[in-house]
């Protein structure tokens, strides 16, 4: 098993053994926020017509050339959704709604605001380019063009695209399942009182938040006590129903933390132990039965550091998204960090917002309450720091825009 890996290179490693899971077909409407596994070809050239793109009038560009102004006769009017009956012959138009259909003979629409109706009478302006006005078929997508590839995480946008189509139900990969485990006798379920000695198990929940968040299934598992052999079996039996397993605790060097033991156990392959990295240094992973397992720090600081940077591209990535990291960005400090990092890269949770230039400041607080409000990490490299505000540092910023990028 490899030992203290610098961050990069546990991240290669577990996507290099990662592949997507299945697919399923989704109604549109339960569409969104999913990625899609398919491409998707335009059925049909959209706008299917020329079609007008103002409340107007349609008129037959050559009546207005080289004049000031023209005074045609109205022979119908057209709403969206109808066909003109009548064609618009020279000196005549048709008053016209957005959308409606160009009538036969017209190629021109002028604004419903730039014309003077008298009766059946239009004063209409003069030297009307043609094709004004209008939308013409196959402008916004022709029949046979690729809309959108896989691995595109589908918005309201996508989900319009794909409606305009005609398509009642699309196929995505399915949600990955991630199983949650959580390790300890300390540990109190949130509905139980505090009693000496004990904690509340709050890893579950933030585990099992962080994994919907990504459009994962969180699958929760009993928390497991202090001993070997019933860890093995949950981690396990996890593994058999999960596509992906997560655990906190029993990771470092307590004579308790007996997570790596059980993991070494069912391992096919063991992947790494410990990371370059401050907080959750302690994390190991390994391959079982074809699992990949994340078995994570047990403080909530390092456990989810550790989640946003190794779950979180796992899990992009059994997602059939096609980029698996967050940005990164450079941005101003506003405020200080007075200690220096050492031996290994710190990650610091911060609020980093756009206000001009990139800002960003760290959250100050404690295991669990510097986790509020956080969207990013400051990263400080081994051997720098301390750090003053006003400088300019490195962040990685979870927007969640692990998307498809053409
Ligand atoms: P461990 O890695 O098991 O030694 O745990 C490290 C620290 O994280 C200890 O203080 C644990 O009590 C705490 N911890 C472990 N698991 C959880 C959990 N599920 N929720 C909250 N704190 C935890
Ligand atoms: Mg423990």
């Amino acid at each position: 098993m490899r030992e203290m890996l610098p961050l990069a290179d546990a991240q290669q490693l577990i996507l290099s053994r990662l592949s997507t899971v299945g697919t399923e077909e989704v109604e549109l409407l339960d569409a969104q926020g999913r990625v899609l596994a398919e491409e998707i070809v335009a059925r049909d050239s959209l706008p299917p017509f020329c079609r007008s793109a103002m409340d107007g009038y349609a008129v037959r560009a050559a009546d207005t050339e080289s004049k000031q102004q023209v005074t045609l006769t109205v022979v119908e009017e057209l709403p969206a959704g109808k066909v003109a009956a009548r064609t618009v012959e020279p000196g005549t138009c048709i008053m016209l709604m957005t959308g409606a259909p160009l009538p036969e003979g017209a190629d021109s629409v002028v604004k419903r605001e730039d014309v003077k109706r008298n009766g059946d009478e239009v004063v209409v302006p003069g030297n009307i380019a043609p094709g004004t006005n209008v939308d013409q078929a196959g402008s916004d997508m022709r029949q046979g063009d690729l809309l959108l590839h896989p691995g595109t995480v589908l918005g309201p946008g996508e989900v319009a695209i794909l409606a305009s189509q005609g398509y009642g139900t699309v196929k995505v990969y399915r949600r990955p399942k991630v199983a949650v485990l959580t390790t300890g006798d300390e540990l109190l379920d949130i509905s139980e009182p505090l009693v000496p000695g004990k904690i509340r198990n709050s890893n579950r929940y933030m585990l099992a938040a962080a994994v919907k968040e990504l459009g994962g299934e969180p699958l929760i598992y009993p928390s497991m006590p202090d001993e070997l052999e019933a860890t093995r079996e949950m981690l396990l039996r996890a593994g058999k129903e999960a596509d992906l397993v997560l655990s906190t605790g029993g990771v470092s060097m307590g004579d308790y933390d007996l997570v790596r033991e059980a993991l070494l156990k069912i391992a096919d392959e063991a992947l790494f132990w410990k990371l370059q990295i401050k907080p959750g240094m302690p994390v190991v992973s390994v391959i079982g039965n074809g699992t990949l397992y994340l078995g994570l720090s047990g403080k909530p600081n390092g456990a989810l550091l550790n989640f946003n940077l190794l779950a979180r591209p796992a899990i992009a990535k059994l997602s059939g998204k096609n980029t698996y990291f967050s940005s990164r960005i450079k941005a101003v400090l506003e405020n200080d960090f007075p200690k220096a990092s050492k031996g290994r890269n710190r990650y610091l949770y911060a609020c980093a917002c756009f206000d001009g230039v990139w800002k960003v400041r760290r959250i100050t607080g404690g295991h669990l309450s510097s986790l509020k409000g956080f969207n990013a990490f400051i990263e400080i490299p081994a051997g720098s720091g301390p750090l003053q505000a006003g400088e300019e540092v490195d962040v990685i910023l979870l927007d969640n825009l692990e998307k498809e990028s053409e």
